[in-house]
């Protein structure tokens, strides 16, 4: 296959065994440019035996891999690395017209992603886990660790260019197999990877691609060849992927929903924390675990940072991705639209006070356009400050105190990130013991971890206990032993 050239005209395929295939489910559905609602592509769901020919050709190559030389594993990751930096601007023009976001935020991405390719380029080192001489008398003692078979990584829409790479080169780079099922809504993306993929010289059967939705979900995480699963979604579907794999007898890390808190304390810089709050609420028009939907401000200063966060967030520019001025595109699809639109209504009934209505501004004709909102005054007990909306929604929840501030922040279900602004270290330290969340930024809006750094949330974040990325992706894909020897003669 030629690098890239026909993404956009031909159907989503699989990679599976080294070749390229369609899939032979029989349901499926378009692949719609949410910036134009033109049909860009289509999508064919899996059937049980295309999932069967994966795992059996992902055990056959396994059997090889595992005993290949750790020097000889990363070599095609290094290939996929520069691969993936040659080729990152085609591609992220591709994630733009699939998904949405504008080319810098894809570009970003991309960059996010290529980090994790080249964290598992250190697997030789990361992988060693410990021998000790004369650990009893004539015995010496060593620990290594093994990889397991077959896994496999269920992704979602958001970030269909980064995600994939939390897992994958961790997953071929300590010896196993992997399989990756991409969202359904923006799978182009993954087209692309793989053709990198095929290109940096991987063995037939170690890196796969199948497409298709829930019901292919179903059948990987029952499958008895898979030796466990990754999950990145919602948490409805996180919960149920971790029953389901486990109940199966499978490893299973399953991150999920978010609400996300922004603390302004009142010794902060207003202007930079007004700044950072609504780029980490609008960008990905809010289509990001790590997106801080809630600002609690403490009361001194919450009517001076409610005047600037909406003088801020009404200036920008909200249009299709690929338009060079563009800072927020569409949301992914227009049901999805509809649903934060609902979100926005119940807002204003329950009784708080819409500040900015993105609803009534004007957008492109086409496409699912909404543009930034905003609510002042957000009870903390209001669906629009509970519930994970996923789009371009800020609630601004005014707190008596810093202490009071905190516990608003904990009283939500979910734990993946929360940000704190304040020019004082003690605030710092008081928030880095108090707040229940995985993923903790002191005067940055967004709190998101490098590659080198291990990525996941608590309460109804995360269902699990090894985290996406870094070290704790090589203790999830790999099982240890550890080898006793006598050697008395020695
Ligand atoms: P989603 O849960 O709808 O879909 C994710 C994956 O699950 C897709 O591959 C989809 O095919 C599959 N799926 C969907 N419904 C299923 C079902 N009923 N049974 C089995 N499989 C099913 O999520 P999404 O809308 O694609 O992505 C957005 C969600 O992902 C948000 O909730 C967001 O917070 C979350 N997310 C979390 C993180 C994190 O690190 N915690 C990162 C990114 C996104």
């Amino acid at each position: 296959m030629t690098l890239g050239t026909s993404i956009e005209n031909r159907d989503v395929q699989n990679y599976i065994g080294g070749s390229w295939n369609s899939p032979s489910g029989s349901d499926g559905q378009e692949i719609v440019n949410p910036a134009t609602g033109d049909a860009i592509s289509h999508v064919t769901f899996s059937s049980q035996s295309d999932i069967d020919d994966a795992v059996q050709q992902g055990q056959q190559a396994f059997e090889e891999w595992r005993e290949t030389p750790v020097e000889e594993r990363i070599q095609p990751l290094f290939r996929l690395k520069q691969l993936l930096d040659e080729h990152q601007d085609e591609m992220a023009r591709l994630l733009v017209k699939e998904h949405g976001k504008t080319f810098k935020e894809a570009k970003g991405e991309l960059r996010r992603g290529i980090e994790n390719v080249e964290v598992a380029c250190g697997i030789p080192s990361m992988m060693q886990a410990g021998h000790l001489p004369n650990a009893a008398p004539d015995i010496d003692e060593t620990a290594v660790r093994k990889p397991l078979g077959v896994f496999t990584a269920i992704t979602p829409f958001n970030f269909p260019g980064m995600i994939p790479l939390w897992f994958l080169p961790y997953a071929v780079a300590t010896g196993n197999a992997f399989i990756l099922k991409p969202s359904e809504r923006d799978p182009l993306t993954a087209q692309y990877l793989f053709d990198l993929v095929e290109e940096a010289g991987f063995p037939d059967g170690i890196l796969q691609l199948v497409n298709g939705g829930p019901d292919t979900v179903n059948t990987l995480l029952e499958h008895e060849g898979i030796a466990g699963v990754s999950f990145v979604g919602s948490t409805p579907v996180a919960k149920h992927v971790y029953e389901t794999a486990a109940a199966n007898g499978k490893r299973v890390q399953a991150q999920g929903g978010a609400k996300n808190h922004i603390v302004v304390a009142e010794s902060a810089d207003l202007d930079f924390a007004a700044e950072q709050t609504v780029s980490s609420a609008f960008a990905n028009s809010g289509q990001r675990c790590l997106a801080n939907p809630v600002a609690v401000v403490v009361d001194e200063i919450y009517d001076k940072f409610a005047d600037r966060v909406t003088d801020i967030a009404s200036d920008l520019t909200v249009t299709n991705g690929l338009d060079d001025d563009a800072e927020m595109g569409p949301l992914i699809t227009s049901e999805h639209q509809s649903r934060v639109e609902q979100y926005i209504q119940e807002g204003i009934d329950d009784g708080a006070t819409l500040l900015v209505d993105g609803r009534t501004l004007e957008t492109p004709e086409a496409g699912n356009f909404l543009r930034p909102t905003i609510f002042g005054d957000v009870d903390p007990s209001m669906s629009i400050a509970q519930e994970e909306i996923f789009g371009p929604v800020l609630a601004l929840v005014r707190a008596e105190d810093f202490a009071d501030a905190l516990s608003i922040v904990n009283g939500s279900r979910f734990g993946n990130a929360a940000s704190l602004f304040t020019d004082r270290g003690s605030d710092a330290r008081q928030f880095r013991h108090t707040v229940e969340a995985g993923n903790l930024g002191v005067n940055t809006g967004t709190a998101a971890p490098m590659a080198f750094f291990h990525f996941g949330g608590w309460k109804d974040s995360f269902f699990g206990d090894l985290h996406a990325q870094g070290e704790d992706m090589i203790h999830f894909y790999t099982d240890k032993a550890v080898y006793i020897e006598r050697w008395p003669d020695a």
